[in-house]
């Protein structure tokens, strides 16, 4: 498993780099290894080959790994799923980003959890760009007045915006992560240091890097195909 899994990332990272390089793309773009139903064996598999920052979507299995995973001193949780209010807690205490945030009140519980003796918890807007009633994430009205609230609250700090678009009919997501692009561009307008855009997944992050993301979300690009028993 240990080497299958160093040659997928070191695969991903060189096809990253292609890519990056064809379409004339500067700026720096992380790769988190979205190890969610993974084993911890598969993480310290990924470590070992350099990687550093991986993402969870169940705040229980954060919990888990990153207290199993004290051997592995520079790992950088990112935490990608749905989030409870009774769940912000622990989330606070593992996580160094939270991608997912969409309203005041779970804003407010991570940042009275984070301790004081952590840097601020980097946060993201999860937007939901299709405006589908029963997607994740605030409306994009509702964006500049989250990024405001978020702003003042001292134990978080705005890194910008998510999204995990419902894919198009025709496999194509290019209209939503420029809808994204254009909402970052504005929040950027007023919070200048805001300037993260985390889109793109194994399959359409080409499309996603296009349109300006900073951080792409890979899972089964790095890990297999998840056993989809379990949690989903
Ligand atoms: C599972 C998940 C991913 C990774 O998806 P793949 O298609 O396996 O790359 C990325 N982002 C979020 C929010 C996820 O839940």
């Amino acid at each position: 498993m240990s080497n299958n899994i160093a040659d997928r990332l070191s695969s991903a990272y060189h096809q990253l780099q292609e890519f990056m390089q064809q379409q004339q793309i500067n700026r720096s773009v992380c790769l988190i290894a979205v190890s969610k139903t993974k084993p911890l064996a598969a993480i310290e598999a990924a470590y070992l080959a350099g990687q550093r920052n991986f993402g969870e979507n169940y705040v229980q299995e954060l919990q888990l790994k990153a207290t199993s995973a004290s051997h592995l001193p520079q790992i950088r949780w990112h935490f990608i799923g749905p989030i409870q209010s009774n769940k912000t807690r622990d989330i606070a205490l593992y996580a160094s980003e939270v991608h997912s945030v969409e309203r005041a009140k779970i804003a407010q519980r991570l940042s009275d959890a984070r301790p004081a003796h952590l840097p601020p918890l980097g946060v993201y807007i999860q937007v939901n760009i299709s405006a589908e009633p029963t997607k994740a994430g605030c409306l994009p009205d509702e964006v500049m007045p989250l990024a405001q609230f978020i702003s003042q609250l001292p134990r978080l700090e705005l890194r910008g915006l998510m999204a995990i678009p419902t894919p198009a009919r025709d496999g194509d997501n290019s209209a939503s992560f420029a809808a994204m692009a254009a909402l970052s561009s504005t929040l950027q307008q007023q919070f200048p240091a805001a300037t993260a855009l985390s889109m793109g997944m194994s399959d359409d992050w080409q499309t996603a890097l296009c349109h300006g993301a900073t951080a792409i979300r890979l899972g089964t690009a790095i890990f297999g195909t998840r056993d989809t028993q379990q949690h989903e």
